[in-house]
């Protein structure tokens, strides 16, 4: 078939996610240039918190948190629950704070909870002489990422999708200003709207349509055996001076992820993660956990394609031209995000309304933005963006 009502681009969790939006009521393609999950799908940690999100995009965060936690059992995907601590360092404290009060003002259970606190809740996990407490998530979680995407993707299918991997889309086909198809290395293909949900790699592909700013960032992470059993109930962790997560993982180790980074061309990244991360973890998590100060590091994996990372860390859904959906720029929590992804596209293609803002989203609040944008520390995007 040439022919759909819609050509998704990228059979990654938010290509898969869209497309079973939209398959029960429209033909629907996705045309993924590899394998299904093969860029940053597939390598993500899984983790479920938004922990910087929840006071700016409040029911955005609350569409795919509901989602993940009432999707569980459906195809193969299941969520773990497990709290989040976010720990806070003294200088932290006041905007710790007031990010719980934001939160909780818009309906999330989230408590500040001082050192003693954290101590008596999670017994013999933390190690809190430098911090002054912790920010508790009680809805949190985490999925395996791969399984996720699959399962979006199931679902699609079983809703009649077409799904076409090994097909590389080569530029979008405009005609006037409009976007009415595709050039594939397969084949032209007609759609009704083109859905561009291809990574970092999204700018370049409408290079020459729409400026879409966002640029390649690299996350890192190491498996950690602890000296000890973790546990049933382990936690789920953030340290904002470190800017390190962790989860716990079936295996009995501890997955540890940081260490953000804009690169050039991903994929030119070699495999493995640096050595200046790899010394930092063995330096600070002993620091942070209990029971780490002898911990070997079992595996180490890190992103050689790469997310996509936006200005404001903001994700980028839109729909610039006519017949053109453009869905990117997930920078770091596209798992956590998808849900609310593929039902920001589905809205942008029928015209039924969204439960969030799209707005929040739009791609013309970088009007001014080029593509040599910095990457903001945690603390700089609070500060710059609320
Ligand atoms: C190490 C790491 C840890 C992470 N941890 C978490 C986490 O704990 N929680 C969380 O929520 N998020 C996490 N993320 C972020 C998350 O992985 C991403 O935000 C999310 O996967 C983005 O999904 P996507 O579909 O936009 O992009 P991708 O998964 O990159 O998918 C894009 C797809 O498009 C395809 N494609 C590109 N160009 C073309 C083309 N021209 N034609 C056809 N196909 C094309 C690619 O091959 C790719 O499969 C992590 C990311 C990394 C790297």
């Amino acid at each position: 078939m040439t022919e759909y009502d819609v050509a998704v681009v990228g059979g990654g969790i938010v290509g898969c996610s869209a497309a079973r939006e939209l398959a029960a009521d429209h033909e629907v393609v996705v045309l993924e240039r590899d394998a299904i999950a093969s860029g940053a799908s597939g390598k993500a940690s899984g983790v479920v918190t938004f922990s910087a999100q929840r006071s700016t995009l409040p029911e955005f965060v609350e569409y795919s948190l509901s989602f993940l936690r009432e999707w569980e059992g459906t195809a193969h995907h299941e969520f773990h629950r497990r709290n989040t601590v976010e720990l806070t360092p003294p200088e932290k404290e006041r905007e710790a704070k007031g990010r719980v009060e934001a939160a909780r003002e818009a309906g999330f259970p989230l408590r500040f909870l001082d050192a003693a606190e954290v101590d008596a809740r999670y017994p013999g996990v933390f190690e809190l002489s430098g911090y002054v407490g912790g920010i508790e998530y009680r809805d949190t979680g985490f999925v395996d990422p791969y399984t996720a995407t699959t399962s979006y993707l199931e679902d699609a299918e079983t809703r009649g999708a077409d799904v076409r991997t090994g097909v590389e889309v080569e530029d979008v086909k405009r005609s006037g200003n409009s976007v009415d198809g595709v050039e594939t290395s397969d084949g032209p293909i007609t759609a009704g709207t083109v859905v561009c949900a291809a990574g970092w790699r999204t700018r370049e592909l409408l290079a020459g349509v729409v400026d879409v700013p966002v640029r390649p960032i690299r996350y890192q992470a190491v498996d950690l055996r602890p000296d000890r059993s973790l546990g049933d109930a382990y936690p789920m962790g953030i340290d904002p001076v470190g800017e390190y997560y962790w989860r716990p993982q079936g295996d009995g180790t501890l997955h540890v992820g940081g260490g953000d980074t804009l690169v050039g061309t991903p994929g030119e990244v070699r495999h493995g993660v640096t050595e200046e991360f790899r010394l930092d973890v063995a330096t600070d998590v002993p620091g942070i956990l209990r029971g780490f100060e002898r911990a070997e590091v079992e595996s180490e994996d890190t992103c050689p394609t790469g997310d996509a990372a936006t200005p404001d860390s903001i994700p980028i859904v839109d729909c610039p031209l006519e017949g053109l959906v453009v869905a990117t720029g997930f920078h770091g929590y596209g798992i956590m995000a998808s849900p609310s992804a593929g039902r920001a596209v589905r809205s942008l293609v029928t015209g039924e309304p969204a439960p969030f803002a799209l707005e929040d989203l739009s791609l013309d609040r970088f009007e001014e933005t080029g593509d040599r944008f910095e990457l903001l520390s945690l603390t700089e995007k609070r500060a710059k963006y609320g």
